[in-house]
């Protein structure tokens, strides 16, 4: 037998049991929903900023992390609308290396799923509590989603997943807004029909049962770039990227059309200083037609504490273990100024 039964993890039930959300915390998470889910609408014109460390590798650094966020969210509220970006699973280009806190709870540590599931929703109920903000998430496993449904108010369907058919469908079922990225190819078409998936009902295999859903309305395109067939990146945040995806939300029937621009990624190259430049030329494309504004609901940092990244083992607090990030100052002073300019 090639697979070794390890361990046998706790239900969905068990750890709601073990780690239940508050009425007051799931009051946060109800108003907050709503304001996210108002902008994808177009009832609010806030912006919305999906920001965070690469992986969430470290429950103190990231609360330490989000607590700043929650702070400079006074400032900034009447426009912006902060989703602290905590990934705790992640995708591999070759498939091995660090897949998250869910997996491995010590970066350097053994793997153990028991463990990291606990940890995982011990630090997103924790960032709500400290912070008043729920989190953005990304679905590395369909299985998963029942552990943090309660828990999250964004998610993404990354690069590597986003044409695969049990990640579209079990979008289908989310209640909360979910970005369908682009392709690591590119494909703007691969995108668009898995938003159009995730929008329609489906009914499947999950987690032992048929299930049904009745479709996220709210499932829209993220841009974060790609890598061409010699292995370049290639951004696709530019102006004329913008007016291409608007003349394809108009060709497809999709409900609540909106992109988010992912600023780091094959759109810096992983140069992550010029996620700076990359959202000002994004606010600027947005501030100078109309289609485009209506279309452009948010953008999406790589930050941290400390900026660049480090290898795991280096031990330095606060520093991505994943992609490099903007450094805490900069992502003050660029959230300050994208208020100014939205
Ligand atoms: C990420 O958001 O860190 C990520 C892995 O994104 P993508 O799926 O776009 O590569
Ligand atoms: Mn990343």
């Amino acid at each position: 037998m090639s697979f070794e039964y390890i361990q046998k993890l706790p239900t969905v039930d068990e750890i709601k049991e073990t780690f239940p959300l508050t009425d007051k915390l799931a009051g946060i998470k109800n108003r907050r929903d709503k304001m996210i889910t108002d902008v994808l609408k177009g009832k609010s014109d806030k912006f919305l900023v999906i920001v965070g460390p690469c992986s969430a590798d470290n429950e103190d650094a990231v609360v330490d992390y989000v607590t700043r966020l929650g702070n400079l969210n006074e400032k900034i509220k009447d426009k912006i609308v902060l989703i602290p970006r905590v990934y705790t699973d992640k995708p591999r280009t070759t498939g091995v290396g660090y897949k998250g806190i869910t997996s491995q709870p010590d970066p350097a540590g053994k793997v153990d799923f028991r463990v990291g599931l606990m940890m995982m929703r011990h630090m997103l109920i924790r960032v709500i509590k400290e912070t008043g903000l729920t989190a953005a998430n990304e679905m590395l496993y369909p299985e998963y989603w029942g552990y943090v449904s309660d828990v999250v108010s964004y998610m993404t369907i990354g690069a590597r997943s986003v044409e695969d058919q049990e990640h579209r469908i079990t979008a289908s079922g989310f209640d909360i807004p979910t970005g369908m990225k682009n392709p690591i190819s590119g494909a703007l078409n691969a995108m668009l029909n898995s938003v159009y998936a995730a929008q329609q009902p489906h009914s499947f295999i999950y987690r032992g049962y048929e299930v049904k859903t009745n479709g996220n309305k709210f499932a829209h395109c993220v841009l974060r770039g790609f890598t061409n067939t010699s292995g370049q990146a290639i951004s696709n945040y530019h102006y004329e990227n913008l007016r291409e995806l608007l003349s394809l939300y108009n060709t497809h029937k999709l409900q609540n059309p909106a992109v988010i621009i992912d600023a780091n990624h094959d759109n810096s190259n992983k140069q992550f200083k010029e996620q700076i430049r990359i959202v000002k030329d994004v606010l600027h494309s947005r501030n100078d037609d109309n289609e485009i504004h209506r279309l452009v609901k948010g953008v999406m940092i790589e930050s941290y504490i400390e900026e660049g990244s480090q290898r795991i083992g280096e031990g330095i607090y606060g520093k991505s273990i994943t992609d490099p990030c903007l450094g805490w100052k900069d992502t003050e002073r660029l959230i300050l100024d994208i208020a100014d300019a939205v």
